[in-house]
């Protein structure tokens, strides 16, 4: 099985009400290894470029308002599968329809409030961890990938 990487974001609302530290310990109970991780506050520039695919959907705006409403943390995680993994372990988007056990049926609140992100394919993962890192803050050897 391939060694993949993934960028995880904690949202605005889990950190607003205090399951960072939840979360993180999921993901690390799960076998994801964090090889890097910080707390910012995203620009209305970085938003909205982050979410550009989403760029013509009706809930582009609310999703920009919402993800700078607050700070938000950050991480990549590695592991054989992680791209697949992290996306089971966080549930549907819709967390009515996010199976128990899973971060977003524990943590969130609607489908745009949906607690984290998680990257979808190998080549947005990529483009994802280097929105937010250089390659000097992700602390995993090279040769691991
Ligand atoms: P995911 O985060 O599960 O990959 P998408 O990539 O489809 O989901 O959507 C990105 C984010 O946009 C979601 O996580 C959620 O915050 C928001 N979003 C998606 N669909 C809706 C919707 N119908 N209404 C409001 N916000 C939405
Ligand atoms: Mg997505």
């Amino acid at each position: 099985m391939a060694v993949e990487r993934t960028l995880s974001i904690v949202k605005p609302d889990a950190v607003a009400k205090g399951a960072t530290g939840a979360i993180l310990s999921l993901i690390q109970e799960a076998g994801l290894e964090i090889i890097a991780l910080k707390m910012i506050q995203l620009t209305e520039q970085q938003a909205r470029g982050f979410y550009a695919v989403h760029k013509e959907r009706p809930f582009y705006g609310d999703l920009v308002k919402f993800m700078t409403s607050g700070p938000v943390v950050v991480s990549a995680l590695q592991g054989d599968n992680a791209i697949a993994r992290y996306r089971k372990l966080m549930g549907a988007t819709n967390p009515a329809e996010a199976d128990d056990g899973t971060i977003r049926k524990a943590f969130a609140t609607d489908i745009e409030k949906n607690a984290v992100h998680g990257s979808d394919a190998p080549e947005t993962a990529r483009i994802e961890i280097s929105y937010f890192f250089n390659s000097g803050e992700i602390q995993a050897p090279v040769e691991a990938l």
